[in-house]
């Protein structure tokens, strides 16, 4: 058997920590934190490798996600004739285009 780093505070292993990326408790990131700052490079080497601000850019990316979904389900909505839906998601969808102008991504 392999020694194994756990946290003394809550009894998170490295190897569940490893599986889940989860912490048990505050003590953890103490415990843990050579292989937490290890991972997070891998995590921000994969996810974002484009853009300065990748903070900003994660969120504009999920505007222009939930535009997009809205958009599709106004079209479900249409199709299944549910009009009072679509009405809703007209206005939805215009709060958000003001809001990807603003951001200027639109
Ligand atoms: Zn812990």
């Amino acid at each position: 058997m392999t020694y194994e780093k756990t946290c003394k505070h809550c009894g998170t292993t490295l190897s569940s920590f490893m599986r889940t990326y989860m912490l048990g408790c505050p003590n953890c990131y103490q415990t843990f934190n050579a292989e937490i700052v290890t991972s997070l490079k891998k995590v921000q080497g994969r996810t974002f490798h484009v853009g300065k601000a990748p903070k900003v850019v994660g969120i504009n990316r999920e505007l222009m996600h939930e535009y997009e979904r809205l958009l599709k389900e106004k079209e479900d909505a249409a199709l299944d004739g549910r009009f009072k839906r679509m009405k809703e998601l007209s206005q939805e969808i215009l709060d958000l285009a003001e809001e990807l102008k603003r951001r200027g991504i639109m």
